[in-house]
């Protein structure tokens, strides 16, 4: 008998695994993969760290959480900033003084604020009440149709005035020239890949990987006193109020017999015409010396039943369909869901070890 039965080795699952041992509990954690630390996997491709579920960069301003991961760990001094390719030309992002001047030329704060005050006035005062309108107040409708329009219709396969403005809110705006593309106090890839880090947290624990708990949950809960269930909340549920819309992606891994394919390590494909949202350069996350590289291009997609979900879309329509699931859950006795898809949540990782976090903290 387990104190604890954990379905699902990704970062949620595996923050509590450790923990709940910490504390004396019993834990097994079973994971439907053939790999744990869910989509923050890493994979050693011939010595190059590859994100096997797209580009994770570590970012928090919370340093009770940042020395939490530094204790599984070391971080490297990485720092996130992506180049847009719009047509052929490149910008930098987030959008920031540099961006300003690629595009207008503007040297000075005051100069790029005269043409974004311009721009924004199609506004007109008006509150953003979607991501299109959010976009246009923060950056005017030139960036909009450059670097945003094309970009997030393909990634959400939805009209941006049909998404909500936290989205974009996610990117910062800056009047410097600072191309960082977070503005948390601490950043960086583990030295070794996430992978390692996950290894660490869920040492001496029993963790069964290729085991899906929805295929036999009667058993698995009969050896069990509690559970934690981090997979998407609408299939534990039998989707029996209808399906929770997710955005899936699928990946083009390629191997390059040359050193260094596009000097960064992501590069964002803004416009519509180009089926992919972003190319990733792995070996610039955590450089080594290769005389290869590898690369992979992210196409997003519809998630439809069997493809893996990766993004939540927190759309009204779909939080209203969330609210009856998680009206569900207490009706379900010591079952306790967490994590992006149990939740439902863009979280972020740091966003996830600290609920995590709190919600061990809860538990006696
Ligand atoms: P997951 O990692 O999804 O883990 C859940 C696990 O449960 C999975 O391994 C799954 O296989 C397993 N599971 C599900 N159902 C079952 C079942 N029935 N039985 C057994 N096992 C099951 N965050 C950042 O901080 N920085 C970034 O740069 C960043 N980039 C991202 C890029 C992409 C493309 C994506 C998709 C996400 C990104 N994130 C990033 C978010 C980050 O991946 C998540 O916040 C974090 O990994 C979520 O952890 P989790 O444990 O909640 O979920
Ligand atoms: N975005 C954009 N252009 C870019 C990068 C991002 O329009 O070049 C928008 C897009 O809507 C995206 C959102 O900003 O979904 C958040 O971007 P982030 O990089 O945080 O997305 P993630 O890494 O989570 O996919």
């Amino acid at each position: 008998m387990y104190d604890y039965l954990i379905v699902g080795a990704g970062l949620f699952g595996s923050v509590c695994a450790h923990e709940l041992t910490k504390k004396g509990k019993k834990v097994l954690v079973i994971e439907k993969r053939n790999h744990i630390a869910g989509n923050a996997y890493t994979e050693n491709v011939n010595g190059i760290h590859v994100h096997k579920y797209g580009a994770h960069i570590f970012h928090t301003n919370d340093k009770e959480i940042w020395e939490y991961v530094n204790s599984f760990v070391e971080f490297n001094r990485f720092t996130n900033s992506p180049l847009a390719n719009y047509k052929g030309m490149l910008y930098n992002l987030p959008f920031n003084m540099n961006t300003f001047y690629q595009l207008w030329g503007t040297k000075t704060p005051a100069e790029a604020m005269m043409v974004i005050d311009e721009q924004r006035k199609e506004l007109a005062g008006k509150e953003p009440e979607n991501l299109e309108e959010k976009a246009i107040s923060l950056v005017g409708r030139d960036i909009y149709e450059k670097l945003i329009k094309g970009y997030t219709e393909k990634q959400w396969g939805r009209k941006a005035a049909d998404l909500p403005a936290f989205i974009i809110s996610r990117l910062p705006v800056r009047m410097t020239y600072d191309n960082n593309y977070f503005s948390d106090r601490y950043q960086g890839i583990p030295i070794g890949g996430y992978t390692k880090m996950v290894e660490k947290m869920l040492e001496g624990i029993e963790v069964r990987l290729g085991v899906d708990y929805l295929k036999n949950k009667s058993e698995f809960k009969r050896i069990a006193k509690k559970i934690i269930y981090t997979g998407p909340i609408d299939e534990y549920f039998e989707y029996c109020h209808g399906q929770l819309e997710y955005r899936s992606l699928s990946f083009e891994t390629e191997i390059l017999q040359i050193d260094n394919y596009q000097g960064n390590a992501v590069v964002n494909y803004t416009e519509a015409e180009v089926p992919f949202t972003r190319i990733i350069e792995h070996k610039h996350f955590d450089p080594v010396e290769t005389s290869h590289t590898v690369v992979t291009r992210e196409y997003p997609a519809e998630w439809v039943k069997g493809d893996e979900p990766y993004y939540p879309v927190n759309n009204s329509k779909n939080m209203d369909l969330y609210k009856k699931y998680k009206a569900m859950i207490n009706d379900d006795g010591d079952v306790f869901f967490g994590g992006r898809l149990a939740e439902y949540k863009y979280y972020d990782m740091h966003q996830v070890i600290s609920s995590a976090l709190y919600f061990i903290s809860k538990q006696d």
